[in-house]
């Protein structure tokens, strides 16, 4: 719960009732004079006060307070408020944290405390020899918050020092009870039982002020009231979070009630402030409303089927299986080797398609291969929450052992959690030493089966293809033993293993479907794009009209280039498909932008580090978001490791003013795709020298601006100063964030 509270000078001397002046003395003392009783205080002003006024105000020992309160009259006890009154204290509680740290000073304590009595008479009430004359201001003063031994008695165990402790405490009495019944805190045992006394005195003192009575009465009625409430029990629904405002209409409250059960519960809130749920429940609950948790369905929940499925519709489906090891090992080789040997035998013509991943078969049984080596490529996907592999197949050459990308790629597969095969390759040559290789694997808890361990070695050489059948039969092995099922009867949900933008049948993906089946003319949400599944061919170019879980199929038919890792679904409404295609493109953007602020500050670093570092920035303007997009993605794409590709801004519409003026700050080039500049951008373009380039194809853009590159020379910095700006405050609004005025 985020308590945002502002503690004035003026309040915290109204609280203890003491006037301005005693608290401004203590700033004075301890900190700077304050300057006028609006001084909002820092935590640490008011943890010094709250001392000072502890220290100053010790009473001479619990025991005196509590066992003189029955003999007490009752009305000097009616600031002891009741629970939820006392609740709001925060500062008595340090007093109370005070008196029972420190017994020793509090004979000081009573001296000092003699000293400020006239001017707290509301410290009086719990004092035995507090006089009835001296109740009437108290009464009074209960209202806000006295300053009274008693309550101190009632809540002790506070540290007022944080914040979030203190209202947790204050929560309700129904906690503190039920705290008080676990925990071995004697003091706190105490203290409620005090607090259980002094009620039951207080309901039967038959002398009663009329003050007390009238206190009395509207306890009966807030009793009554809640009492009637709680018999009407109206729902209401809460979700995470929740305007005071918002929350106060539910309940069909007005916001100043909920306000007020808030402050008793230590929260000080406004109509407009967001409180959590566990707040607005607690509220609620004593305002007598039934709650209830309320779940927002967002587009993606309604769209995607997430339903689990039932144990008898799983099938056993073939394992992913990633490549990973030291660079030269031998991966790609391996790949190919296992890749070409399955086509040789299997298939006619023996020319497979390159789509990122393949399917061989082993005895019949599938096993499903990523095309691409490496863990990075792995652990990108993972990052982007997308689990893909089953088993890793860790290459360590048997000639040069364990190297530094080899334990990388074991910390990488376990991570992700997936069975790693070590294939101890380069058996054919001279000096491979596969005991050696099993030897320095056993310090990263790989250890051998023949010695003892659980991880499978495989000697191997992708050069000569030896043991390979063995490697596939032993991945078949232990793919049946981890058991891997899914269901294939229900819509398809994979990942994307790669894309691109294909000159001829525009966006393509590989996609390794996990769950499911895909069918050709299927609607699709894939990350950030959309589309229909126009054509689906497997990695032998043929072409499939449905595919199952763990087969990966190159699809057509997409508005734009996803992303590797992006999750894909298939998904039944097309119009929901596409709003939430939208919104996830609006995140996206939002995110780009912020990013892009960040990494512009750490460019400048690293350009002034790097000294040479070239980049060349780019503007992408286009008539749809698609092309703005898919022509942002390709110029990415371009960056080599002279130039790095940097879109700085991309946006649907006209080339605008802003755009040039962007673009002439930035020494950036802006392209245009399918529009046209505004006259006014088009003439002061002309006038700052901004290079402005239209296309109406994209190929032409990607080609145009890779040949520019390659004879880039390098770019003159300057900065640009366009103007200054002094913030003077800033203030927050919800849901949008900081802002600066
Ligand atoms: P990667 O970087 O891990 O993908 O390794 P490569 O597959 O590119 O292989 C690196 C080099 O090792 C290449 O020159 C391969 O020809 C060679 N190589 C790979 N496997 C074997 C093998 O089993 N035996 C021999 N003698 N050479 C191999």
């Amino acid at each position: 719960m985020a308590l945002v509270m502002k503690y004035r000078l003026g309040e915290v001397a109204k609280d203890f009732g003491v006037p301005n002046k005693e608290i401004s003395s203590i700033m004075a003392e301890y900190f700077t004079p304050a300057k006028n009783h609006m001084q909002v205080l820092a935590d640490e002003e008011l943890d010094v006060i709250f001392e000072y006024m502890t220290q100053h105000n010790q009473v001479e020992s619990l025991e005196e307070i509590f066992v003189v309160t029955p003999i007490a009259p009752p009305a000097p006890e009616a600031p002891a408020a009741p629970a939820p009154e006392a609740a709001k204290e925060e500062k008595p509680k340090q007093a109370a944290k005070g008196a029972q740290e420190k017994p020793a000073k509090s004979a000081q304590g009573k001296a000092d405390q003699k000293a400020h009595q006239e001017a707290k008479p509301a410290q009086q009430q719990g004092q035995p020899s507090a006089q009835p004359a001296q109740n009437a201001p108290a009464q009074k003063q209960k209202q806000n918050k006295p300053y009274t031994p008693r309550q101190v008695a009632e809540k002790r165990v506070v540290d007022t020092r944080g914040g979030s402790a203190v209202n947790i405490d204050k929560y309700n009495e129904k906690y503190e009870d039920l705290g008080s019944n676990k925990t071995n805190n004697s003091n706190m045992r105490r203290g409620n039982k005090e607090k259980i006394q002094s009620k039951s005195k207080q309901r039967t003192n038959p002398q009663a002020a009329s003050a007390k009575r009238r206190q009395e009465e509207r306890d009966k009625m807030a009793r009554l009231q809640l009492e009637i409430a709680r018999k009407q029990q109206l729902k209401v629904q809460i979700p995470d979070e929740i305007s005071v405002g918002d929350l106060a209409a539910r309940m069909k409250k007005t916001a100043s009630e909920v306000i007020k059960n808030l402050m008793k519960m230590g929260t000080f809130a406004s109509i407009s402030d967001v409180i959590d749920y566990d707040t607005a429940a607690l509220v609620a609950m004593e305002l007598g409303c039934k709650v209830e948790k309320e779940v927002i369905v967002t587009v993606e929940e309604r769209l995607i089927d997430d339903s689990q499925d039932r144990p008898e519709d799983l099938v056993t489906r073939a394992p992913v299986v990633v490549v990973m090891g030291h660079v030269d090992h031998g991966k790609t080789s391996l790949l190919d080797y296992i890749r070409n040997s399955n086509v040789a035998s299997g298939e006619a013509g023996g020319i497979t398609q390159a789509i990122g991943a393949y399917t061989v078969e082993i005895d019949g049984k599938p096993i499903t291969f990523l095309d691409t080596p490496g863990h990075e490529a792995f652990t990108s996907m993972r990052l982007r929450g997308a689990q893909a592999t089953d088993i890793a197949v860790l290459v360590v050459a048997a000639d040069d052992g364990v190297m530094p990308q080899t334990i990388e790629a074991i910390n990488h597969a376990k991570a992700a959690e997936v069975e790693v095969i070590v294939a101890v390759n380069k058996l054919d040559k001279g000096g491979a030493n596969v005991d050696r290789v099993k030897q320095e694997l056993t310090e990263y808890g790989l250890i051998a089966e023949d010695w003892g361990g659980s991880t499978v070695f495989v000697p191997v050489s992708a050069k000569t293809g030896e043991g390979i059948e063995d490697l596939l039969e032993m991945i078949s092995l232990t793919a049946e033993v981890m058991e891997l099922k899914a269901n294939p009867k229900r819509q398809a949900r994979g990942l994307v293993i790669e894309a691109k933008l294909d000159k001829g049948r525009g966006p393509v993906a590989t996609i390794l479907i996990q769950k499911g089946t895909l069918h050709v003319g299927d609607t699709i949400s894939i990350g950030h794009t959309f589309g229909r599944v126009r054509a689906m061919i497997d990695d032998k170019g043929d072409r499939l009209k449905a595919a199952g879980p763990s087969v990966p199929v190159e699809i057509t038919g997409l508005d734009d280039v996803p992303t590797g890792g992006d999750i894909f679904n298939a998904v039944s409404d097309e119009r929901l498909a596409r709003e939430l295609v939208q919104q996830r493109r609006d995140a996206e953007k939002e995110e780009r932008f912020n990013a892009r602020t960040k990494v512009t500050l750490d460019n400048l670093f690293d350009q002034m580090k790097l000294g040479e570092m070239k980049e060349l920035k780019i503007i992408v303007k286009a008539d749809v978001q698609g092309s703005v997009e898919a022509v942002r993605q390709s110029l990415e794409k371009l960056t080599n490791e002279e130039v790095r590709v940097n879109v700085i801004h991309s946006a649907v519409g006209a080339i605008r003013e802003s755009d040039v003026m962007l673009a002439s700050a930035s020494n950036a080039i802006i392209v245009g795709f399918n529009v046209r500049p505004d006259p006014v951008a088009e003439e002061n373009a002309k006038r700052d020298g901004v290079d402005m380039r239209l296309y109406r194809i994209i190929y032409d853009c990607i080609e145009e601006i890779e040949s520019a590159m390659k004879g880039m020379l390098a770019p003159k910095f300057r900065e640009n100063i366009i103007g200054k700006v002094e913030v003077r405050q800033t203030y927050k609004i919800t849901n949008v964030g900081l802002v600066s005025g």
